[in-house]
């Protein structure tokens, strides 16, 4: 960063204060976390400057070498850290992986170019349920995803009432629509999925079954929440969440789907791999193997029905009334969540609005979703949450306190009204 500093103060001084907002905040958003000093050693490397289209020891390139060992050495331990490695590698129900995808959603769609032609169809969780864009979304008006474009998508959705998911209206909707595909997984659900029944619903449709495990699979790795892999056919994953990796991607797949698979990634969809991003991720995915990662994730889960139980303690509501894993959905009705999302931020908290069951707008939604990944890898424990719910409880009475205002107004009066209670807390402290 020195060199840097002399080279290009400009993009220096961006980074610096980067790092600086992520030290001095709050980072509750369910979908981020802190990679360790040799995660990132391993990213800002000399590994970016390679070229190596294709796949380990059938290079387009000369001069790969190293990067054939490494991609390999990520690939073992990426089958090794989800005990994939049991079956022989000519063993159809073995299993194989390709860490080359760029990140979450490349994967995804390399896994539909792979299993599916044009216009088949895929079924998959509602964006407002919690599901993620690459499960298809679409509104009445627009098809807003790729994969709403050129696939049909029908999608599930969880019970408005109680936020959980309803397996017996995905069994009728999955009747009705015979998916070709059936996708578990979210950005946005704070519960365990039930696998074997969404495994029995895509046999009973003749569906191939993949999981997204991209929120959870730091949590899968370390076994304190529900493996997809004895019942599904595709997983795949980002490794910038709880599996705290640089940002990437990676598909798990029996073996035999596994040559379409590295076909849709290269050539169909991507060209050159990010060797940085690989060489990182086979750093992280060796530390998610150790004794203290599986310490971490239960931490991350106990620290999550901590913040769960202060927000409940204080009077809130929360979808689903909990959570099983990193993540809840906080109920801030009748606020919005993107208001108390701006006010939380004007703390140096920083989370994302969201959509709760029952909310029509995405713009607009009742819900926050706040995650424990990255505050967990700082050392925060249960105790310390319980002062995060009361942060929280204190961000949104400010937010009641200028939601009548106007979007420019609000903005300046939550900073105000936030000054003044900084203001009162010093006087009371000097007393
Ligand atoms: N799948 C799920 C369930 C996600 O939550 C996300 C990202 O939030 C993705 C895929 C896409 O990942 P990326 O943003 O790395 O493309």
């Amino acid at each position: 960063i020195e060199l840097l500093k002399q080279h290009d103060p400009e993009v220096a001084h961006l980074i610096a204060s980067e790092e600086q907002r992520q030290r001095s905040g709050l980072e509750l958003i369910a979908s981020e976390n802190f990679v360790s000093p040799s995660v990132q050693a391993a990213l800002g490397s000399g590994l970016t400057n390679k070229y190596s289209e294709g796949q380990v020891g059938k290079r387009y390139y000369g001069g790969n070498v190293y990067i054939d060992q490494l991609e390999s050495l990520c690939m073992q331990r990426a089958l090794e850290l989800f005990n994939l490695t049991d079956h022989e590698d000519n063993d159809d129900e073995g299993w194989g992986v390709n860490v080359q995808p760029y990140s979450g959603s490349p994967a995804n769609f390399a896994v539909y170019t792979a299993l599916l032609k044009p216009h088949d169809r895929i079924m998959g969780l509602d964006l407002p349920s919690g599901g993620h864009l690459t499960h298809g979304f679409q509104t009445t008006k627009r098809k807003v995803s790729a994969t709403s474009v050129y696939f049909e998508s029908m999608p599930y959705i969880v019970n408005p009432s109680t936020g959980l998911l309803d397996y017996d209206e995905l069994a009728k909707r999955a009747q009705m629509f015979m998916p070709k595909l059936l996708i578990a997984g979210a950005s946005a659900y704070p519960r365990e999925w039930d696998y074997a029944k969404m495994r029995g619903i895509a046999d009973s449709v003749g569906a191939l079954f993949m999981v997204d495990m991209a929120h959870i699979s730091g949590l899968v790795a370390a076994g304190v929440v529900d493996s997809p892999f004895p019942y599904a056919d595709v997983v795949t994953s980002t490794t910038h969440k709880t599996l705290r990796g640089p940002r990437s991607g990676m598909i798990f797949a029996k073996q035999k789907y596994m040559d379409a698979i590295n076909q849709a990634v290269f050539p169909m969809l991507q060209g050159g791999p990010h060797n940085h991003q690989i060489g990182a991720l086979a750093v992280a995915l060796r530390e998610a193997q150790q004794p203290s990662f599986r310490e971490y994730a239960r931490q991350v889960v106990n620290n999550a029905q901590a913040l769960s139980e202060g927000l409940l303690e204080r009077g809130y509501q929360l979808a689903t009334g909990g959570t099983d894993n990193h993540l809840l959905l906080w109920n801030v009705r009748p606020l919005s969540g993107a208001k108390v999302e701006k006010v939380l931020e004007l703390a140096g908290i920083t989370t994302n609005k969201n959509t709760i069951a029952g909310d029509t707008s995405a713009l607009n939604p009742g819900g926050v979703r706040l995650g424990t990944p990255a505050l967990t890898t700082r050392g925060l424990r249960e105790g310390d949450f319980d002062k995060v719910a009361q942060f929280l409880h204190e961000g949104y009475q400010l937010a009641q306190r200028v939601q009548g205002l106007t979007e420019e107004r609000y903005e300046k009066a939550a900073l105000k009204n936030f000054i003044e209670l900084l203001e009162a807390d010093a006087s009371i402290q000097s007393e």
